[in-house]
């Protein structure tokens, strides 16, 4: 990554910070991420945070964390928490510079005035109805209001008494005075203020008129004295009213940046979209594992430097494009990979009965947690005794030639222990095979024979007596389809959802060091996946992991 090497990594971006700096229309580099109050935070916001803060951090500028906070009905105070929070845990700072958008509302009143006076702005009386039908279209034109050339005394006691509350919801807007001919529908006089009698998560019942976001946020930038405003690519068409309304009140002009939205495959990014499946009940809650949030990749283990690094690989554009999702699970597994501990976890167990080994005997091995080339791994004690468990899936009673894990007969190496043979196979009265007799090679010690016998198999394994029951919940997608609004006529990308997206294991079989394991500490299940204890759910007594992805990693393979 760029701070790692100190490099400036360059973009279309930095093309234009470069041009700015080099011709003096700025002298430094000052950022803001702008989140709207109004949901939790997902990747695709993860990479807007890390080009406001990373593009300043490369000029050694400043960002501002500002929340858009413009709207008064669908904001709220736990959103605020939660923002700061994932920010904070991606690895980025703000330092002071915190602001709410609501904190300008008396400027931007007074902008509003100083508009009128300069002819700029007028008081319209025309219903949202009738704002739409003299609108015109793409190809006409639209018509000017009545009220267009109310003069400006009159203006200034109209938009006064709309602050006063004198006028009901709806009743007048203030609306810039542009050109109802332009080829920009967002040029032909758009609303700048409306009135709406709503009380305000930081500044109650103030105000009843707000302001329209084109309208607030060229002003919040501007106030905070930003030079850099980088937003996604949907503002580039609202870029002439941004730079419209700042010319005509003649303030500090900082210069809008459009570019492409983050998009995943399988995934949908809209904080409203997510709002309904949080509140219609299809996941348990912003923080579910499944979802794209920040709050739920961290719960089910993802890492900062993935996202980051992901963020990185992807690159900015200007063009919309989806990203496949198995680069993100990609990325990640390349970062567990260094992280996990690896450990032994048994998902479906079944008993084993080791018939040679002495019933009161324990004893323990010391493995290391990254076993192979890593130098000076930590390690921790496995214990073993008679009866263990295995992977249901690892014995075979008629398995297929290449079939190298335990049948009736076979030799296995158990990880790190010892090798055994199956002796017996012991089934209920439906047939289904409840248990295993085995025996074991006391020459075998550490996993390797004293004669070189070698043997093909490798399983993972726990001592019943020493193993933790645990809680395991695996994930899958939680769309069906790549593009989860890709749906028959009048479909809803909720038709798109996977039933399956959350299978839950009770009855896993832990080894005992998982005791200790702490809230969203990675682990690599040795053949299983990363887990990583549940947050919330996880207590001593009752574990419960997250499955944060599986080993196989089919983007890889792709790439072959
Ligand atoms: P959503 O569409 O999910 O509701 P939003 O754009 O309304 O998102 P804001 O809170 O306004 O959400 O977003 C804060 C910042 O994050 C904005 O600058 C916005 O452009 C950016 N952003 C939001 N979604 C993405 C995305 N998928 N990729 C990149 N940037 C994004
Ligand atoms: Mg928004």
């Amino acid at each position: 990554m760029s701070e790692e090497t100190g490099a400036v990594r360059s973009n279309f971006i930095t093309d234009i910070i470069d041009e700015h700096l080099e011709n003096g229309r700025f002298d430094r580099v000052h950022t803001r991420f702008p989140p709207e109050p109004n949901g939790y935070l997902h990747i695709g916001h993860a990479k807007s945070i890390c080009l406001n803060f990373g593009t300043a951090e490369q000029y050694g500028g400043l960002t501002n964390l500002r929340f858009d906070d413009t709207n008064p009905t669908t904001e709220e105070v736990e959103y605020v928490e939660s923002i700061q929070a994932d920010i904070r845990w991606l690895g980025f700072d703000w330092e002071d510079r915190l602001y709410f958008a609501s904190d300008y509302f008396e400027a931007m009143y007074d902008y509003g005035v100083a508009l009128i006076r300069r002819g700029k702005a007028y008081v319209c009386d025309l219903s949202a109805e009738e704002l739409r039908q003299t609108r015109g279209t793409l190809t006409e034109p639209g018509q000017n209001s009545p009220y267009r050339d109310r003069p400006v005394a009159e203006n200034l006691d109209l938009f006064e008494r709309m602050k006063q509350g004198e006028f009901p919801d709806g009743a007048k807007t203030l609306r810039a005075r542009i050109d109802m001919a332009s080829p920009n529908l967002n040029m032909r006089d758009p609303v700048l203020y409306r009135i709406v009698h709503a009380s305000h998560h930081r500044t109650g019942d103030d105000w009843c008129i707000y302001p329209m976001y084109d309208y607030a946020h060229c002003l919040e930038d501007s106030i905070e004295k930003i030079t850099h405003s980088i937003c996604t690519l949907e503002f580039e068409d609202h870029r002439p009213l941004y730079d419209w309304i700042l010319d005509a009140l003649e303030v500090f002009h900082p210069q809008q940046i459009e570019f492409a939205r983050l998009n995943l495959s399988y995934t949908v990014m809209s904080k409203r979209k997510l709002l309904q499946l949080v509140r219609e009940g299809f996941v348990s809650g912003w923080d579910d594992p499944r979802m794209p949030t920040l709050s739920g990749m961290r719960r089910r283990g993802y890492t900062p430097e993935a996202i980051r690094e992901f963020v990185d690989i992807v690159g900015v554009s200007k063009a919309n494009s989806i990203v496949d999702v198995e680069l993100l699970e990609h990325v990640l597994r390349d970062d567990l990979n260094e992280k996990a501990r690896r450990v032994m976890a048994v998902l479906d167990p079944l008993r084993v009965v080791i018939e040679n080994y002495p019933a009161d005997q324990e004893e323990s091995f010391e493995v290391p947690y990254f076993p192979g080339d890593r130098a000076e791994s930590p390690t921790r004690m496995v214990p073993f005794s008679r009866e263990i468990y295995i992977e249901r899936s690892d014995f075979m009673e008629d398995p297929p030639k290449k079939f190298f894990r335990l049948a009736p007969g076979a030799e296995v190496r158990l990880m790190n222990a010892y090798y055994i043979t199956c002796t017996d196979v012991i089934k209920d009265e439906r047939g289904q095979v409840v248990e295993l007799r085995a025996s074991y090679d006391p020459d075998s010690r550490g996993g390797m024979s004293s004669d070189g016998r070698k043997v093909r198999g490798t399983l993972h394994w726990v001592s019943a007596r020493h193993a933790l029951a645990a809680e395991l919940r695996l994930y899958d997608y939680l769309f069906t389809q790549p593009n989860p609004y890709d749906v028959p006529e009048g479909g809803d990308f909720k038709d798109n959802i996977n039933p399956d997206s959350l299978q839950v294991v009770r009855g896993a079989m832990l080894e005992p060091s998982l005791s200790g394991a702490e809230a969203y500490q990675p682990f690599q299940f040795m053949r299983q996946g990363y887990f990583c204890p549940d947050p919330v759910d996880s207590k001593p007594g009752a574990l419960v992991f997250n499955r944060t992805i599986s080993l196989v990693d089919t983007w890889a393979k792709l790439q072959k």
